[in-house]
Order: C-alpha cells, then sequence, then structure tokens
C-alpha cells in the first residue's frame, strides 16, 4: 500500500520510517551526528555528508510532514518563522510584491514589513475571508499570495480553492500557513496550494516542548530552492527536535479529534453564559466563515475566542482567574491556555488597523477531561 492509500492516522504513525533493518527499532533514532564519514572522497554511505545539509531523524520528520499534507516533499525548519523566511526569500526577488492578511500572524507581519522591505519586496495586506479583494490587490509584480484560515485570533476563514482559482489566473503562487488547522483538518495542496507552511510548534508537535517549522509542496522546483537554503542559509532543525515533533505529529488525529470535541463544549456552554458577550467558533452557524470552513475542514478546530460583556477588565479577570487553562502564548498543545491577546501576543498591532478588540480572550482548548475544562471557565466567570 503506498502512503497515499492509507488513511490519515496510519500514515502519521508510520510514514517517514521503517522499522530498522539492524535493529528493529521502530521509531527514527535521534542522529546526533553533525557529520558522516566516507567511503573514500565522495563516497557517502547513506546519502549523508553533514547535517546541516542532511540528518536521518529530520529526513524522517519531512517525509512524515509530506505524508500528512498529502505532499510529495517536505522541508523541516528550526520554527515556524524560519520557514516563513525560507518561503519568502525563495520565492520572491527585489521588485516583487506579495499580498498578505490584513490580520496576519504577528511575526510573518513584522518579518515581511521590519526586514523584505528594505530589500526591495512590497506587500499588500487584505481581507482574505473575499477572495475578490485578493484577486483586486494583485499587480503586475505579485509573485506570492499568502494566507492563513483561521486567523489568529479573530478566526476568520479564507475560502483556499477560491483563492488559488484566483491566484493561478493571475499566474502567482499560492502560501497557506495551515498551522491553526493542522493537516488533520484541512488539506491546502488539495485544494491548490502552491506551498503549506506550519509552525510544527504548535498543533503538529502538541506537547508546547519544541519549537519548528515546515514546508511541505507537490513543486519540486521550490523544493529543492527551500532545499538550497536550508543548507545555503540553516535555519534547520537538530535531531532531537526533529525526533519530538516526528513524536508529536504520531498522534495528531486523536488528539485533534479531542481537541475539537472540547472546544465545541467550551463553545456551548460560553455561547449561553451571560458575561459573554460574543463567541467566535468557525464551527457556529452564524460564524461569517462557517459555510467555507465546513467544505474545507474535517472539524472547527481547539480554538476559541471571545468578547466579554464586561469589557477590557472582565477579559483580564477571566485570564486571571482560570486554574486549569493556563495564562500564556501560544497554542496548540495538549493543556489548555488562555491570553488577551490585546495586552500579549498581539499588543503590538494597537493603534493599527490590525489592532483586536481590547475585550477578546483567547482560549487553545486543550485535551484534558471536558468537565474540568468547562467546570474551570464557569468558576472563573464568577
Ligand atoms: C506560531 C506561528 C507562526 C510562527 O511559528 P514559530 O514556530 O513560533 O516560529 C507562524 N504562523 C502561525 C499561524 C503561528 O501560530
Amino acid at each position: 500500500m503506498s502512503d497515499d492509500e492509507k488513511g490519515f492516522a496510519t500514515r502519521a504513525i508510520h510514514a517517514g520510517f521503517e522499522p530498522d533493518p539492524q535493529t528493529g527499532a521502530v521509531n527514527v533514532p535521534i542522529y546526533a551526528s553533525s557529520t558522516f564519514a566516507q567511503d573514500g572522497v565522495g563516497g557517502m554511505r547513506g546519502g549523508y555528508e553533514y547535517a546541516r545539509t542532511g540528518n536521518p531523524t529530520r529526513t524522517a520528520l519531512e517525509a512524515n510532514l509530506a505524508a500528512l499534507e498529502g505532499g510529495s516533499y517536505g522541508r523541516a525548519f528550526s520554527s515556524g518563522m524560519a520557514a516563513t523566511d525560507t518561503a519568502l526569500r525563495a520565492m520572491l526577488r527585489p521588485g516583487d510584491h506579495l499580498v498578505i492578511p490584513d490580520d496576519a500572524y504577528g511575526g510573518t507581519f513584522r518579518l515581511i514589513d521590519k526586514v523584505f522591505t528594505h530589500w526591495g519586496i512590497t506587500y499588500s495586506t487584505v481581507a482574505v475571508d473575499d477572495p475578490t479583494a485578493v484577486r483586486d490587490a494583485i499587480t503586475d509584480a505579485t509573485k506570492v499570495v499568502w494566507i492563513e484560515t483561521p486567523t489568529n485570533p479573530l478566526l476568520n476563514i479564507a475560502d483556499i480553492a477560491a483563492i488559488a482559482e484566483v491566484s493561478q489566473e493571475a499566474g502567482t503562487k499560492l502560501v497557506v500557513d495551515n498551522t491553526f488547522a493542522s493537516p488533520y483538518l484541512q488539506q491546502p495542496l488539495a485544494l491548490g496550494a502552491d506551498v503549506v507552511l506550519h509552525s510544527t510548534t504548535k498543533y503538529l508537535g502538541g506537547h508546547s516542548d519544541v519549537v519548528g517549522g515546515a514546508l511541505v509542496t507537490n513543486d519540486a522546483e521550490l523544493h529543492d530552492a527551500f532545499g538550497f537554503l536550508q543548507n545555503g542559509a540553516g535555519g534547520v532543525p537538530g535531531p532531537f527536535d526533529a525526533y519530538l515533533t516526528m513524536r508529536g505529529a504520531k498522534t495528531l488525529a486523536v488528539r485533534m479529534e479531542q481537541h475539537c470535541t472540547n472546544a465545541e463544549a467550551v463553545v456551548d456552554l460560553l455561547a449561553g453564559h451571560s458575561a459573554i458577550a460574543t463567541v467566535i467558533y468557525p464551527g457556529l452557524d452564524e460564524h461569517p466563515g462557517h459555510d467555507v470552513a465546513k467544505r474545507q475542514m474535517r472539524r472547527y478546530g481547539g480554538m476559541v475566542s471571545v468578547r466579554l460583556a464586561g469589557g477590557r477588565q472582565a477579559a483580564l479577570d477571566l485570564c486571571a482567574r482560570t486554574e486549569i487553562f493556563t495564562l500564556a502564548e501560544s497554542l496548540g498543545g495538549i493543556e489548555s491556555l488562555i491570553e488577551h491577546p490585546g495586552a500579549m501576543t498581539h499588543a503590538s498591532t494597537a493603534g493599527s488597523a490590525l489592532e483586536v478588540p481590547d475585550d477578546l480572550v483567547r482560549l487553545s482548548v486543550g485535551i484534558e477531561d471536558t468537565a474540568d475544562l468547562l467546570a474551570d471557565l464557569e468558576q472563573a466567570l464568577g
């Protein structure tokens, strides 16, 4: 059976590594070796020479991630930002333009706005929940359309297939940051994307114990360009990080099911609570992106945002009072997290068009017992 004939959970557990022929080890070893002995000059034994160029633990992870996205090629990086930086440098040259979401991940926006603009790259921001707006933002100089869906922290939904069509017609490449959905819930390559990006720090790693990134594509030229920069610029993960990420990815299917189940229960509780003004979740019928999300996602994910009826102070109080939901940035781990985007992850957007409401609280719903999470939120809301 080839990988693409297997179900998602089977691929997650098996793709990328066969039991070691010598020892029978069922898991990929952590190859803590920076260099590899050669049999005579240029005589590589297993295709490896130096670990920036390639390391067997990283190779296993890369094959695993490619299989999970239904893609031909994967590349792993030391962080989501290293993957972002690599994709941008591989796909853009001075004079080129790219289109990004008006609520892009803050680090992505910062890298483009504070670094790439110095190298002759220009960009436009658009509301990516409107494919027509994306088309209107594309110019003759546009080489890349970059989207996220769902977005952070307002969970807006972009129609990947519609934007892929727009970008193909214009002759640009489409990159989808699939971090929030994970490959279990959403498969952008099958919907027409050229490249899928992950911060594997989040759901793929899934245990808040490792930082990493990935790029997956079916385009051999882009894959080569990403590999050239892995070796040429060096933003690669070490073997222990690659191992931890692959260990996390193996359980993605069961974790995502429980993240979704718990998030749905949290949404039910909060939607009926007098302290909550609005619940934002793509699974709700009234969410403006619900129909698109229903088409392109398996379920609606573990991220829930709420606006408090009592305004900013009520939002800060909720963050202060939860006991199981830990007050922290980041997301996608097995443990539930709570944060105030306006004062934490999105503080840098204050005063800009990207500013988030100050009564907003973002929950990364973990996989603890559902009843305990609900009880925690209820006591914290008072
Ligand atoms: C966290 C995140 C990134 C950046 O990834 P790091 O692993 O933190 O470098 C990029 N995009 C999204 C949507 C993220 O949540």
